[in-house]
């Protein structure tokens, strides 16, 4: 590229949008987005089984900016983290997370996972806001998947440990995101109550590349091990479930089955699946 002026520079950086003016705005935007209501969407990305029928979905969080338009989670989530909007953030997904669960029977959508943030898991009532939520809904709360991640664990492994058991009280699945990128330790994995490890799409994508493959084949072996279920994430082509079918894993999310979708497409693709 040519050494422009600062026009040329704004435009062709895309880390200019990580800049403090940016990072400002994009705070500014959320709490906009909280205080509304209207700018927030949860989008659905169902998971499959090897006959590519329906197992559950993904909660995925959407923000529609007035002038930056469709603005993505990897960007705003750190902002919302930082400056702990995550919490009313958080708040917001849980809700309308059981709510999404509360409009489709268990024959439809068996469960749905949701993305919990570290300073979200962090918080003294975390289980209790959960509990509240559930019960509003009325829902069963094995059908609610709750995901975190391997950093969450590493600040006070005991604290974690008291979190997951009283989420396990409440009756609400567990899973590991993103498993095999953070620190996990065998040794306490073990540990927890967990349901489910999934396997982040950066290996599924490397799946050529025998160090990856390696990485996967010993996920699933883990998973095995301690009985977890395991889900495959960002699948999109035909001979990367080939191979994870053939190394034991059987539930994919990714695009090569579904991309992510507002409530209504969700809700009239189970229709179509199951014809009720
Ligand atoms: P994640 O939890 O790892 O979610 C999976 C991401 O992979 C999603 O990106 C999804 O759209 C994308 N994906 C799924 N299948 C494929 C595929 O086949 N190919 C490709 N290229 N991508 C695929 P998304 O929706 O942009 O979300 C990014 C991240 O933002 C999530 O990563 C999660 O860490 C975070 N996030 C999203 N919603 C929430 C939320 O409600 N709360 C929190 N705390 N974090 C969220
Ligand atoms: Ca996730
Ligand atoms: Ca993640
Ligand atoms: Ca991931």
């Amino acid at each position: 590229a040519k050494a422009g002026g600062r026009a040329c520079v704004r435009h062709y950086l895309p880390s200019m949008r990580t800049a403090a003016l940016h990072h400002l705005a994009l705070e500014q935007g959320l709490r906009q987005a909280l205080a509304s209501g209207e700018q927030l969407m949860l989008y659905f990305q169902p998971q499959v089984d090897r006959q590519a029928r329906v197992i559950g979905a993904e909660a995925l969080l959407r923000w529609q900016h007035p002038s930056l338009g469709m603005v993505s989670p990897a960007e705003f989530i750190p902002v919302a983290e930082e400056t702990g909007l995550i919490l009313e953030l958080g708040d917001w997904v849980l809700r309308e997370a059981c709510e999404a669960l509360r409009c489709l029977p268990a024959s439809r959508l068996p469960r749905l996972s949701v993305n919990i943030s570290p300073h979200q898991f962090a918080r003294r009532d975390f289980v209790e806001r959960v509990a509240a939520r559930v019960e509003a809904a009325g829902i069963d709360p094995a059908r609610l998947l709750l995901e975190i991640t391997e950093g969450v664990l590493i600040d006070d492994l005991y604290a974690a440990i008291e979190t997951l058991n009283g989420l396990k009280r409440i009756g609400v699945a567990l899973a590991i995101d993103d498993f095999g990128v953070g620190y996990s330790s065998l040794s306490y994995l073990k540990r927890l109550p967990l349901d489910e490890l999934k396997i982040d799409r950066s290996f599924i994508q490397e799946l050529e590349d025998a160090n990856d493959a390696a990485i996967v084949q010993t996920i699933i072996a883990i998973a095995r091990h301690l009985a977890l279920a395991v889900v495959a994430e960002g699948v999109e082509t035909h001979e990367q479930q080939a191979f994870l079918e053939a190394n034991g894993c059987h539930a994919f999310q990714g695009f090569l089955f579904h991309r992510p979708m507002p409530y209504a497409a969700l809700a009239s693709s189970l229709k179509a699946v199951t014809g009720a």
